[in-house]
């Protein structure tokens, strides 16, 4: 479930990385640097740059990666048995670096009620340097086509990383206002941010409910800046589709203004 016109990924390549190092940046965040030959092939562009990341399955010792680059990966991928197929999870590029050549993926670990998680969460607990993982390119969700006076980004912890690739890539003069929900205010990050916008971390600290909640109740409560909007909201399904529609319904914003991708879906398995 989305709004969006993706701008799209310049020239991608279905590439293999190697994983260089990791760190428990925070109490709910893994963050994996990628690397190797692979990375000659992947233009950075920016904002919140995302990929699809493939993943051996147990027992695999060596990634079958799709070789089409258009949507007809996927069906490239069903022909796979089942058993071959690597996991494939939707990542966000949180940091680039040229020199040496990285990519660094913020991970968050989401733990079910017996201590499980899903396969990517558990390939950040898990990932040790020379892990190899695909990564294909997909561009960029955050895409405004009107010109608008300010921004609005709204994000759970998984759009962390968005926030901060679209804040550090807005021009210097932008005015806006982030929500941002975490597990706990411990997660929050430093990054560069436009001084005419201003971030709200809303911290969960152990509150229960599904990720996403309070950033829907404090979006409710905000009060809208003057002038007209770009919106872009990010995260667990209930809290984009809830914020689109208390944005299109109750304040009368444009659908146009507001983009938004349902990053994940409580109780559901990505693939
Ligand atoms: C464009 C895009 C960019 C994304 N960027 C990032 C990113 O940079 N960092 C990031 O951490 N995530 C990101 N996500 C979200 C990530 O793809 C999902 O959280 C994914 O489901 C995690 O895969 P998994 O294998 O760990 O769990 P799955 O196997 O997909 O799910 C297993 C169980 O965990 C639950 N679950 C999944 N994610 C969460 C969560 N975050 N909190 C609580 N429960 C959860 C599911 O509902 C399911 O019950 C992005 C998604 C999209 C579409």
């Amino acid at each position: 479930m989305a709004n969006f016109k993706i701008r799209k990924a310049v020239d991608p390549h279905v590439i293999m990385l190697d994983v260089v190092g990791s760190e428990r940046i925070s109490p709910n965040v893994v963050r994996v640097t990628l690397g190797g030959e692979g990375l000659d092939r992947f233009t950075p562009i920016g904002f919140d740059q995302w990929f699809r990341l493939f993943l051996p399955r147990p027992g695999q010792d060596t990634l079958k990666l799709p070789t089409r680059t258009s949507g007809l990966w996927y069906a490239q991928y069903l022909a796979t048995a089942k058993q071959k197929r690597p996991f494939v999870r939707n990542y966000t590029v949180r940091a680039y670096r040229a020199e040496p050549r990285e990519l660094d993926v913020d991970f968050v670990i989401h733990l079910e009620p017996d201590g499980t998680c899903g396969p990517a969460a558990t390939f950040a607990l898990e990932a040790k340097p020379g892990d190899q993982v695909g990564l294909l390119d997909q561009g960029i969700g955050y895409n405004p086509r009107h010109e608008h006076d300010w921004t609005l980004l709204v994000a759970d912890e998984t759009g962390l990383p968005a926030v901060a690739g679209i804040c550090e890539s807005l021009p210097a003069e932008t005015k806006g206002v982030a929500i941002v929900e975490l597990p706990s205010i411990e997660d929050r990050q430093e990054f560069r941010v436009p001084a005419g916008v201003e971030i709200n971390w809303v911290p969960r600290n152990g509150q229960g409910g599904v990720p996403g909640g309070l950033a829907l109740a404090r979006l409710r409560e905000t009060q809208l800046l003057g002038g007209s909007v770009y919106a872009y909201l990010v995260g667990e399904s209930a809290l984009v589709t809830g914020g689109r529609r208390h944005l299109v319904e109750e304040l009368k914003v444009p659908k146009t203004n507001v983009d938004f991708i349902g990053y994940w879906r409580h109780g559901r398995a990505a693939m």
